[in-house]
């Protein structure tokens, strides 16, 4: 069995990971720590999260820092604030015992003069979103000439989240002649392309398969309408008395809707969204570590980097919009060699797309039925009978009332006894599932072949995949919709044609795109204005029944400042707006 010793660490870090309770390297720490410490080659590694990939590029940072040289040696760059904190917080752990080595984490959302100064107090590894870090750069608070090691983690997320510029500007302010180690899930063309573009004959090590999700996952989906998807939820959530999961939602208004259900259903639940404050979220996330919520009703963005141990399970209540998030969403459990389970809630209408997550993760999705109300019950008895038998009664405690239980018990017999004890427990699952039906949809309801989404090109503006809502309309002065395709063309750079029938009304519109465009449009229009207006972009809800149509409406101004979970680059926007700084370093750079 390979030790971490064997794997050519210091003293230090070996002390420090056995501090943290690690017996042995995983896979992508076998296979990354040695050339890391070794080569001088540029390295991809393709590695879910939750496989210990913070430690494979971490530890060997931290090792090869010069830490009488004071200045910025190492640069970690990864898509959100979340896992920014996170992967700051296990490098101060990995670096307990090698003193002078000075981390500091820079991401958008909280106080860019404390960060300043801490980079200032002598950083010599930074962790950062691109947004912030760039930010700093602008405003010469960072600078990167003596960095020798550029990790870039979760890439693929990155380039998702629409950072690519960013990255691009970042990477040109670091010397020519450094490392790049690139982590990602999933190996896309634009990932390959950055490696590529900025690495030179790299090593490459794959843990697992390309593009797959991790071995122990269970991938199941259960086949319910719309209307059914909260109950179906409700069921899983009550046949696994033990779960502890999250529950992943498309969008804002979904995550707090399902989680203010939950809460009003007596579940131990909590949203974490963008529309958040980043006290908020911070104070959902200590939460769930802490496991003092049972489950986190989150939006893909807000739970990007989330990495908390022992979650047993992932529901999808939608499918991601874009399937490589399923990956994403699946690698929240299953962490650190645990095994977990994976459920999509699926409209028949839309499982279609089954189709394609099982061909991004190689992987078939097994059909499940939401459990009967009677499953349930079942369950919830064995739980309790298993608890009465494991529990350890403190005699001394309940000593002094003892003979008052007998005595007010004493005319029931054992087996009245054993129902009634279990009925103050019981009673509360029997009566909710008393009357509960069958929700299951039949599978012959779904799509054909399960693969009518990639079979052949569907007519633009079919479905809401494809029909965006946009929030301006006649009243910003579009008197037709040539007019407004015109602006939207010019503004996102897309072909006319690739934009089908548009609905346009006073204070919105809609848009059939074809495949893909819309995803575009979504990036390229939010966190731009229109009149001082942010102009918002997000796939369709329902079809317009004129004005009261779905994606909904807005009064005028209402948006202003408002940000939504499909608007990664309005997230990265306010990230920089922070400062503008970014902006003056872009100029100048245009001006070298
Ligand atoms: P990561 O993929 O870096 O996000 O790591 C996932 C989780 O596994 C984190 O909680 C790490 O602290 C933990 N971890 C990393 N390496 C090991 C190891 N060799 N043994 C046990 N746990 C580990």
């Amino acid at each position: 069995m390979m030790t971490f010793k064997d794997l050519g660490l210091s003293e230090e870090l070996l002390k420090a990971v056995t501090a943290m309770g690690f017996e042995k390297p995983s896979e992508i720490q076998e296979k990354s720590i040695p050339p890391l410490l070794d080569t001088e080659r540029d390295y991809v590694g393709l590695a879910q999260t939750g496989t210990g990939k913070t430690a494979a590029f971490g530890l060997p940072m931290i090792q090869q820092i010069d830490v009488d040289y004071r200045a910025i040696q190492g640069l970690i760059l990864c898509p959100t604030r979340e896992l920014c904190i996170q992967i700051a917080k296990e490098m101060t752990q990995y670096s307990k015992y090698s003193e002078g080595v000075n981390i500091v984490a820079v991401y958008g959302g909280a106080s860019i003069s404390d960060q300043v100064r801490a980079i200032k107090s002598g950083a010599n590894i930074i962790v950062g979103t691109p947004g912030r870090t760039l930010d700093l750069i602008g405003r010469k608070a960072l600078k990167f000439d003596s960095v020798s090691k550029v990790v870039l983690d979760e890439a693929d997320e990155m380039l998702n989240m629409g950072f690519k510029e960013d990255i691009n500007d970042i990477l040109e302010s670091t010397p020519a002649f450094k490392r790049t180690w690139l982590f990602s899930a999933t190996m896309p063309r634009e990932v390959e392309r950055i490696a590529s573009n900025y690495m030179e004959d790299p090593i490459k090590v794959t843990v697992g398969t390309k593009n797959s999700s991790a071995a122990n996952i269970e991938h199941k989906f259960c086949l319910v309408n719309g209307r059914d998807k909260y109950f179906a939820l409700k069921r899983f959530i009550d046949h696994y008395p033990g779960l502890f999961g999250i529950v992943f939602c498309r969008t804002r208004r979904d995550t707090q809707e399902v989680a203010s259900k939950l809460m009003n259903d007596g579940y131990n639940a909590d949203a974490l969204h963008g529309d958040l404050s980043q006290g908020q979220r911070d104070t959902v996330m200590g939460k769930f570590r802490k496991k003092t919520i049972q489950l986190l009703v989150a939006t893909d963005v807000a739970a990007r980097g989330i990495d908390v141990d022992d979650v047993t399970h992932v529901f999808h209540y939608d499918l991601p919009d874009e399937i490589e998030s399923y990956t994403h969403r699946s690698g929240r459990t299953a962490r650190a060699g645990k095994s977990g389970i994976s459920i999509a809630l699926i409209a028949p209408a839309k499982s279609g797309k089954i189709k394609l997550v099982e061909k991004k993760i190689g992987k078939s999705l097994e059909l499940v039925k939401a459990p009967s109300g009677q499953d349930i019950c079942g369950m919830q008895l064995m739980k309790l009978i298993k608890n009465v038998n494991e529990v350890e009664v403190n005699e001394k405690g309940i000593a002094p009332f003892v003979a008052q239980i007998h005595e007010s018990l004493q005319d029931y017999s054992k087996e009245e006894l054993i129902e009634r004890f279990v009925s103050v427990e019981f009673n509360r699952f029997l009566k909710a599932y008393e009357k509960a039906g069958d929700i299951n949809v039949d599978p012959s309801r779904m799509r054909k072949g399960r693969d009518n989404e990639s079979s052949g090109r569907r007519r633009t503006g079919e479905t809401n995949t494809n029909r965006v809502f946009i929030n301006v309309g006649k009243m910003d002065g579009f008197e037709n919709k040539g007019q407004l395709l015109g602006f939207i063309c010019n503004q996102a750079g897309i072909d006319g044609g690739s934009v089908g029938k548009i609905d346009l009304f006073d204070s919105f519109s809609f848009m059939g795109v074809d495949e893909g465009v819309g995803e575009r449009l979504i990036s390229a229009m939010n966190g731009k204005n229109i009149e001082d207006r942010d102009i918002r972009v997000e796939f369709s809800q329902d079809k317009p029944k004129g004005e009261r149509g779905g994606g909904g409406g807005r009064s005028r101004g209402g948006d202003r400042g408002r940000r939504r979970d499909g608007n990664e680059r309005g997230r990265r926007n306010s990230e920089r707006s922070s400062g503008g700084g970014n902006r003056n370093f872009r100029e100048r750079r245009k001006r070298r």
